[in-house]
């Protein structure tokens, strides 16, 4: 009921392995050479053990309208396979060529997207944010044309489930309630066990996917991540990043930024995320309706401004070096987001700017914010930081290593990014390798990679990102 099957792929043209993520092939249990030899079966050219591919429909609220009918238009699942934990994890073909949900689309993505999306669930994961991930990237001689004309790529993704939001909006929209508690009872029973032994299973669930969605996007607030398209069918119902499509990571702290350049709106700016993904939690209960009583809705509902502010304070005041969240640390913490935004400084590099400044007991301004405005606020917040952080029952050496733990040297920049692509695109995947590389450990010092952590020149923070992929 949920899937489709496609029996034969349109592969592309020449397809070359350019980068393998060593370290998930390790989680299952093979080297890079074990990967080569899967090669044919990860690019559909095998079929394993006679298995049909699968897409899977969904539908979903796309810039808060609701689309009847979307479904993996450019992806197919191509099985199940257990990690090191044995635990079982879907890999899916990203670019495979048109399905029954393909549209008017090619079904196929670009190297540039491809890319996108290997390095940054890479670089989230890292940081110790949810998300799915990718397992390779591999790419090809074919044209597929976007903007312009890119190199067709595939992408393999990895993740225990790969149900959306947007797949029980599908059954409940199309009056399949049969299919939609089908799917609920297939969620519970493989990813959320937890909930069976629960009077109604399914208001547990619904309360677990609100906890799970509260803390992913508390996360993304507190390491400075703008998905950029928020729509329900990007929505993972393990609370994981999804569907990595136009994201940015912040630069100079711009609470408004819209990384997303056809969202003229502003719907999915970086400080509208928390209360989109309320928006899309609702959607979700709407679908889950016919399974969950009123009363248990709205106490699921609830619950997701509490886990935000919970998750969102205790994340923060680590990188702040805080160690008692109460209204006045809070308070101190809001301030100091507020001098950030007004001296327009860097969201990273002041935050572990101001972790040396706490293990080395030196609180210069302008070293911390790295900018070269200053105004009365600004240090009317640093002596008032200075004093809270030297009242903690705490050395300062200490706090600041802790602080260093969490406040990362590396982030995953567009620029950075960008520059690896321009490289990929004529056939130097060295930079890709160097960033993720460096990305796997972003909270250490590499000396070999200094260049990635310098400012940001003012090209790189004007760069737009399209939607295309
Ligand atoms: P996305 O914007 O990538 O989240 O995709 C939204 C919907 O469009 C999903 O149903 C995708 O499967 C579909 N889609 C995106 N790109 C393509 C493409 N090139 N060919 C076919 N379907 C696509
Ligand atoms: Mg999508």
């Amino acid at each position: 009921m949920v899937f489709i099957i496609k029996k034969q792929l349109a592969l592309l043209k020449n397809i070359q392995l350019v980068h393998s993520n060593d370290k998930l092939c390790q989680e299952f249990g093979f080297d890079s050479q074990g990967l080569s030899q899967c090669l044919p079966y990860f690019n559909g050219e095998k079929l394993w053990q006679q298995a049909d591919y699968l897409s899977m429909v969904y539908s979903g609220h796309q810039f808060g309208i609701y689309v009847p009918r979307l479904g993996d238009g450019r992806a197919i699942l191509l099985g199940e396979i257990k990690n090191n934990d044995q635990e079982r994890w879907q890999l899916q073909l990203k670019g495979s060529g048109q399905t029954k949900y393909s549209r008017q689309g090619d079904g196929r993505a670009v190297l540039r997207s491809s890319i996108r999306e290997y390095l940054a669930s890479e670089a989230l994961f890292h940081l110790g944010i949810p998300t799915t991930r990718a397992l390779a990237v591999m790419s090809s001689d074919e044209a597929v044309y976007r903007e312009r004309p890119e190199s067709g790529a595939l992408l393999i993704r990895a993740t225990p489930s790969l149900i959306r939001f947007g797949s029980f909006e599908y059954f409940f929209y199309t009056d399949q309630h049969d299919c939609l508690k089908q799917l609920a009872d297939h969620v519970i029973q493989d990813y959320y066990p937890e909930c069976l032994k629960e009077e109604n299973p399914y208001a547990k669930l619904l309360l677990n996917i609100v906890r799970r969605t509260a803390t992913l996007i508390a996360l993304w607030q507190v390491y400075g991540f703008n998905h950029g398209v928020m729509n329900t069918d990007n929505m993972s119902i393990l609370g994981e990043t999804f569907d990595y499509g136009p994201y940015a990571f912040l630069d100079d702290y711009i609470p408004g930024f819209i990384c997303n350049h056809s969202d003229h709106a502003g719907r999915y700016a970086f400080n509208q995320q928390a209360d989109v993904g309320l928006w899309n939690l609702n959607a979700l209960a709407h679908a889950l309706s016919p399974l969950i009583a009123h009363d248990d809705i709205v106490f699921a509902l609830k619950h997701y401004e509490l886990v935000f502010s919970q998750t969102y304070f205790t994340k923060l005041a680590a990188r702040f070096g805080i160690a008692e969240i109460n209204r006045e640390s809070q308070e101190l913490m809001l301030a100091g987001l507020t001098v950030l935004e007004e001296l327009k400084a860097d969201y990273h590099h002041f935050f572990r700017a101001l972790s040396h400044a706490v293990a080395n007991d030196d609180f210069d301004l302008k070293k911390i914010t790295q900018s070269s405005r200053e105004c009365e606020k600004s240090k009317l917040w640093l002596n008032a930081y200075e004093k809270l952080i030297k009242q903690q029952n705490l050395s300062m050496a200490d706090s600041g290593q802790a602080m260093l733990a969490v406040n990362p040297k590396y982030i995953l920049r567009t620029y950075l990014m960008d520059t690896a692509i321009e490289k990929a695109e004529q056939g130097d995947f060295s930079e890709v390798n160097n960033l993720m590389n460096c990305l796997s450990q972003p909270y250490a010092e590499q000396p070999e990679y200094e260049h990635y952590a310098t400012a940001v020149p003012e090209w790189g923070k004007k760069l737009v990102l399209s939607c295309s992929s």
